[in-house]
Formats: C-alpha cells, sequence, structure tokens
C-alpha cells in the first residue's frame, strides 16, 4: 500500500493548504480529500479563504515588476530543474495521482510525463519571446512591437490531469515573465500543491506560484477578476463554469483563455483499418478512464463496418481489468467521485432506454469505489442525450453514417468543438475531412494528440484561446505598439 507518508519521503512535503508568498497558511475549515478507490479520506488541508486569496494576489503584485524583469534565461533554467525534478520523482507522483484521482497507474505515469513537458518546452521557449520591428508602410518611420507579460494570472485547473492541467498554464506564464495564483480542482488539490513545492525547489521566488486550494471557488474567482491586480484568469474546466468566469471577466475586462469542454466525433470511414481504428478507439475512449476532454464521446461509424467495429471494440474493452489505479494489472481505475459515476450511468440507462443495446459493460460494479465497466453501446438514437453530453466516462456510443457529407454533418452536431478523430486509408480523403471537421485539433488516423509543442483548444462553446506550442506563451504576453522616430 503507498501512503501520503511515504510519497512524502521521495516528493518532500506537501503543503496542505493555500501556499502564498512561500509560505503556508491556515485558511478556514478543511476539505477532506477522498481516495475514489475506496471512498475512504485520504488527508484534509485547510481550506483557502477569499483573504487567502487576496493576500496571494498582493505577493504576485509584489513581485510582477521583479519577476518580469528576471532574465529570460534565468526563467528559463528555473522551469528546466523544476522539468529534472519531476522527471526524477515521475513514480511517486504518479502515485499521488493515483490516490486522489483514482486512474490507473500507467495513466498516471503518462500524465506526469506529459504534465513534466511543459516546462521542458517552456524552458526551451522562455527565451525565444520576441516582438517585431519594421518600417511603417508610410516609410517615414519604424513599428516597434514589444511582448511584455500581461501580469498577475489566476491560473484554474479540473481534477481530470491534476498534473498536466496545471503545469499546462504554468510553465508558459513563468516563461512569459507573469506571477500565479493557481486554484486547483476541490477533488484534487495534492498533486498541485506537490508541483508548486517543486517550483520552489527549482528556485521560484516566493510569491511567483502562490496556490489557493478552496471549497468556495465562486467566491473566490469572482472577488480577484474584481482586483485591479489581477490581468488574466486562465481556465480549464467545464463549458458551464467558463461561462460564469467570461461574465465576472467582462466586468473588468480581464484577459481570458478558456480550455472548456469537448464532444469529439471518431469518424471510421468505410476503407478504415478495421484494427488501427480500433486500437485508437480504445486510447481515444479510455485514456484516463474516459476522464478527458478530448475523449472520443461519440463513434460515427461507415454503416458496411459497424457491427464488425462495435464487435471488435466490445471484445477488447471487456478484457480490461477494473480495479483501483495503485493495483498491478488494472487497467481502469474509478471515476473521481459518485457524482461523475452516477452522471455516466444515468446516460448509460437514458440511451438503453431509448432503445441503445450495451455490447459490452452497461453498468457500475457492486463494489466499493466509483466505479463503471467500460461499455459499448449499438443502435444509439440519434436524438440520444448521451449523444449531445460529454459523458466523461469509459462509455463508448456508436452511430452510423452512409454518406462522408452525412459523417461531417454528424460530427459537427455539437455545440463543442475541441477535437474530432478520424479514420480511413485515404491520407487525401483524411485531410479533406479534417479541414471540413469544426474543432480546433484533428487526430487522422491518431487518437492521441495532446503534445506540449503544439497548440491545444477548441472553437465553439470548448473555449477561447490555445495552451501549448509558442501561442500557449504568446497568450501570457500583451503587444506594446512603440512608435519611435528613427
Ligand atoms: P468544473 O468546471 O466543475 O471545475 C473546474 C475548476 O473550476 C475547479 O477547480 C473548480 O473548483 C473550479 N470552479 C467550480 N466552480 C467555479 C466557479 N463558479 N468559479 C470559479 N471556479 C470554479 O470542471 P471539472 O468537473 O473539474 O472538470 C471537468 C471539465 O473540464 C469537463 O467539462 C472537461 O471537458 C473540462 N476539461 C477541459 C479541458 C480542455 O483543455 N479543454 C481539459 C480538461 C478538462
Amino acid at each position: 500500500m503507498t501512503t501520503l507518508h511515504d510519497l512524502e519521503q521521495v516528493l518532500g512535503p506537501i503543503p496542505l493548504g493555500p501556499w502564498v508568498g512561500g509560505e503556508l497558511r491556515a485558511g478556514d475549515g478543511t476539505i477532506v480529500v477522498i481516495d475514489p478507490a475506496t471512498e475512504e479520506p485520504l488527508t484534509e488541508i485547510a481550506d483557502g479563504t477569499v483573504e487567502d486569496a487576496l493576500a496571494a494576489v498582493d505577493a504576485a503584485e509584489a513581485v510582477r515588476e521583479e519577476w518580469a524583469a528576471t532574465s529570460p534565461r534565468r526563467r528559463s533554467e528555473i522551469l528546466r530543474r523544476t522539468f529534472e525534478l519531476m522527471t526524477e520523482r515521475t513514480d511517486a507522483l504518479a502515485r499521488l495521482i493515483v490516490l486522489e484521482n483514482g486512474k490507473a497507474l500507467a495513466d498516471a505515469r503518462g500524465e506526469v510525463v506529459y504534465a513534466a513537458e511543459f516546462f521542458r518546452w517552456y524552458a526551451e521557449e522562455a527565451v525565444r519571446l520576441t516582438g517585431t520591428v519594421g518600417r511603417a508602410p508610410g516609410g517615414a518611420n519604424n513599428i516597434m512591437v514589444l511582448r511584455q507579460p500581461v501580469g498577475v494570472s489566476l491560473l484554474i485547473t479540473p481534477w481530470n490531469f491534476p498534473a498536466a492541467m496545471a503545469t499546462r498554464k504554468i510553465g508558459p506564464a513563468l516563461a512569459a515573465g507573469c506571477p500565479i495564483i493557481l486554484k486547483p480542482a476541490t477533488e484534487t488539490p495534492l498533486t498541485a500543491l506537490a508541483i508548486v513545492a517543486i517550483l520552489h525547489e527549482a528556485g521560484v521566488p516566493p510569491g511567483v506560484v502562490n496556490v489557493v486550494p478552496s471549497s468556495r471557488p465562486g467566491e473566490l474567482s469572482s472577488r480577484l477578476l474584481d482586483h485591479p491586480a489581477v490581468r488574466k484568469v486562465s481556465f480549464t474546466g467545464s463549458t458551464e463554469v467558463g461561462r460564469v468566469l467570461l461574465a465576472h471577466a467582462a466586468r473588468t475586462v480581464v484577459n481570458t483563455g478558456m480550455e472548456l469542454g469537448g464532444n469529439a466525433p471518431f469518424v471510421v470511414l468505410e476503407d478504415a483499418d478495421l484494427d488501427a481504428a480500433v486500437d485508437g478507439a480504445m486510447v481515444a475512449k479510455l485514456r484516463n478512464g474516459g476522464s478527458a476532454c478530448t475523449a472520443a464521446n461519440r463513434f460515427i461509424v461507415h454503416a458496411g463496418v459497424a457491427t464488425e467495429f462495435s464487435r471488435r471494440l466490445a471484445d477488447r474493452m471487456r478484457l480490461l481489468a477494473v480495479g483501483p489505479g495503485l493495483d498491478p494489472g488494472t487497467d481502469i481505475g474509478p471515476l473521481v467521485n459518485a457524482k461523475t459515476r452516477d452522471k455516466v450511468a444515468e446516460l448509460v440507462t437514458g440511451a438503453t432506454d431509448e432503445g441503445a443495446r450495451a455490447l459490452a459493460g452497461g453498468s457500475a460494479p457492486a463494489r466499493r469505489g466509483y466505479y463503471y465497466l467500460p461499455t459499448v453501446l449499438d443502435g444509439v438514437p440519434a436524438d440520444a442525450a448521451i449523444l449531445d453530453t460529454e459523458i466523461f466516462g469509459p462509455v463508448a456510443p456508436v452511430v452510423t453514417f452512409d454518406t462522408v457529407d452525412e459523417a461531417v454533418a454528424l460530427a459537427n452536431r455539437s455545440e463543442f468543438g475541441l477535437v474530432s478523430y478520424v479514420y480511413t486509408r485515404d491520407l487525401r480523403q483524411g485531410l479533406a475531412i479534417s479541414e471540413r471537421l469544426d474543432s480546433g485539433m484533428v487526430g487522422v488516423n491518431r487518437a492521441l494528440v495532446s503534445d506540449p509543442a503544439a497548440p491545444f483548444g477548441g472553437t465553439k462553446q470548448s473555449g477561447l484561446g490555445r495552451e501549448g506550442g509558442h501561442e500557449g506563451m504568446v497568450e501570457f504576453t500583451e503587444s506594446k505598439y512603440v512608435a519611435v522616430d528613427w
């Protein structure tokens, strides 16, 4: 059995509460962190208050100019060192993620590698943030454009990737020269707190990185977005909360970055290599137990191959071991909490009531922990709620199409537009379809699209802005045009 105490022997002490200006604060009351595999409390942390959050803004604002003036090389070295420390401690961080989030250890290890990569990538990018100088069209003067840090940034992250969703924001913010206040998900604050401790060990000066876990996120964000020193909110989470934050941000015209919900279509054309498509479906559906914004949510399969595709997918899913994430051999861990598990169960019941058939799974196993069996549904009616809702669990509804135009129309029939997948042996066809799919990212014969070096983000109600790549760092800057006569 792995305990928090064991992990702290490797990771060092995890600050169990708001960490502001390099110091732990007492908060008010506690947040109980639950192990989703057992439904038992793991630990308690101090619950951050509005006062803690305002103190974090003061701490960040106090070092803002100094951090912005710190050489890009120095910022880069701190990020690089953080990458190295995280990499050395991959196993302990992965186990910490499993304890509070539930996912299978292999998924958690993959997350730590992905999360650490944001520090390596932005260590490399920090020294490449440049503006431009060009001759004005009239020829009389030059136009100089500087890229300056946007300022104190509020980062709010979800529970599904407790490490990566934090580092995908912290890396570019620090690279660009912004001090931050991180508000991690209430369900999974420990991983973020451990990473913040590592950042300090790597040399981040006190005040540059502050973290305020809190069970009162709405109150905190509302006060912070009204604060004149807070110049950016970068949010990853549900579209519902994103809309609330956008409305708040409108009051003070705060710069926003929004990584919101998804409802990814996974299109399998008639000529697809079915082995590759099923392999891809397993990854796109089950990475992180299905709790991913990039998770394939609707399998849109040509009518000529749909029966075979569904059968093979169900055969593969039935072989998976569902159990505690830390057990060797577990493929699929529990969902994060009862609410998430119950929502998945409700969507499946709704679909089967409307005529869908479960070829695999279709229920929650009778055991403690928030488990749901990997499920394949065929015969799903086109108007079933499960096709319009982000499932966030290991359930694969399959619908069929006859023509490519019909497949594209079905794929685009969603208020979300984060990512789409298409499988075909005809690459020209795959690329042509990728241009027609209304989403910020497309996987062509590829089920894993996330890459720290690439711009991640969505169209429609999946969000605004991009994270990762060079764009991710530019999002934490403002352009300043300086007109100079010379
Ligand atoms: P959530 O929106 O419930 O919570 C996300 C974060 O916002 C948490 O830290 C939460 O405490 C905080 N929060 C909740 N209410 C708030 C409020 N009123 N004001 C300010 N903050 C508030 O989402 P979740 O359940 O933690 O995560 C699942 C969602 O996240 C899914 O919709 C998923 O698609 C989305 N997600 C998107 C991406 C992406 O990159 N687009 C990545 C991961 C997850």
